[in-house]
C-alpha cells in the first residue's frame, strides 16, 4: 500500500484530524513486473539468433571451409534472420492492437467457407504429421460480420498449435457450431496437453510450455496472446480446456447479428 496524509483544520485553526489515504498498489506493481518482464523477454528472443547469426557469419569468414558447410551455415543464418522477422512482425502487431491502432475491415463471412479456406492452407502441415483430420460443420451457419483476415489468422494459429503440439499420427477435430447468439469453432487435439499449472498462464505473452518444442517449430510464444486481443476487440470470447497427456480444446466464441 502507498500511504498519504494530510491535517485539516477545524473553525478554530486548530488541527482537527488527519485524512489518512491508503492507494492499493497490487495493480501498479503488477503491471510493472509485466513490463520489465516483457523487455527481459525481448531482448532474450532477439539475443539467441544475434548470437547464432554473429558465430556462423565469424566462421563463414575464415579460410577453409568447404563449399556444403558453407552452404549448411547459411541457411542456419537465412533461418535466424526469419525467427527475428517473424518477432517483428508478431511485437509489432501486439503493439498496433495494444495502442487501437488496427484498422478492422468488417464483412460478412461464411464460417464454414473460411473453414474450407484455412484447411486448404494447412494441408501440407497435416500430411506432413500424418494428422487425421475431422471436420464438423453445422448446416445453415448463419454468417458473422468479422475482420476476415483477423479471425482468419486466430484460427490458423489455434490449428497450427493443434499440429505442433500433437506427436506424429494425431487425430485434430474442427467443428462449428451456432450457438444462442455466437458462432463457436472448436479445435480439438490430442496432443501433449497443458498441465494445470500453466493453464491460466498461456494467453500472455511469451508464456510457452515447453520453450524448446515451441522454438524448434518456429513459434514466437506470442501466437495465443495475439489471437486473444484479435478476438476480444470482436467482442469474442477464447476459451481453452485441457488434460495433460490426454489433448487440448480451443474454443472462439463470436457474437453474430441475428437477422
Ligand atoms: P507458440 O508460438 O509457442 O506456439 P502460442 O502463443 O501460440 O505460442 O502458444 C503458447 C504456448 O501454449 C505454446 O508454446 C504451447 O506450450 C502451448 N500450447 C498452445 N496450444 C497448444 C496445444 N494445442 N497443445 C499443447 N500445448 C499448446
Amino acid at each position: 500500500y502507498k500511504v498519504k496524509y494530510a491535517p485539516f483544520k477545524n473553525e478554530r485553526n486548530n488541527i482537527g484530524g488527519l485524512i489518512i489515504v491508503f492507494q492499493d498498489m497490487t495493480n501498479e506493481h503488477k503491471l510493472d513486473n509485466m513490463r520489465k518482464e516483457f523487455v527481459a523477454n525481448v531482448s532474450h528472443e532477439l539475443k539467441t539468433p544475434i548470437t547464432t547469426i554473429k558465430s556462423y557469419t565469424e566462421t563463414l569468414m575464415d579460410d577453409g571451409i568447404d563449399e556444403e558447410m558453407e552452404q549448411r551455415f547459411l541457411a542456419v543464418i537465412d533461418n535466424e534472420c526469419d525467427r527475428m522477422a517473424r518477432l517483428v512482425k508478431d511485437l509489432l502487431q501486439l503493439s498496433n492492437l495494444d495502442y487501437k491502432k488496427t484498422t478492422w475491415k468488417k464483412q460478412e463471412v461464411s464460417a464454414k467457407k473460411l473453414l474450407k479456406e484455412i484447411l486448404l492452407k494447412l494441408e501440407f502441415a497435416f500430411k506432413e504429421k500424418n494428422h487425421k483430420i475431422i471436420v464438423d460443420v453445422e448446416e445453415n451457419l448463419p454468417n458473422i460480420v468479422i475482420d476476415k483476415d483477423g479471425i482468419e489468422q486466430v484460427i490458423l494459429n489455434i490449428i497450427s498449435n493443434a499440429i505442433k503440439y500433437t506427436e506424429n499420427g494425431g487425430e485434430i477435430q474442427i467443428s462449428s457450431r451456432c450457438l444462442d447468439d455466437t458462432i463457436s469453432i472448436k479445435v480439438k487435439d490430442n496432443g501433449i496437453g497443458i498441465p494445470e499449472e500453466d493453464r491460466q498462464r498461456i494467453f500472455e505473452r511469451f508464456y510457452r510450455v515447453e520453450k524448446g518444442r515451441s522454438r524448434e517449430s518456429g513459434g514466437t510464444g506470442l501466437g495465443l496472446s495475439i489471437a486473444k486481443q484479435i478476438i476480444e476487440a470482436h467482442n469474442g470470447e477464447i476459451l481453452l480446456d485441457s488434460c495433460f497427456g490426454e489433448g487440448t480444446t480451443v474454443e472462439i466464441k463470436i457474437p453474430y447479428e441475428k437477422v
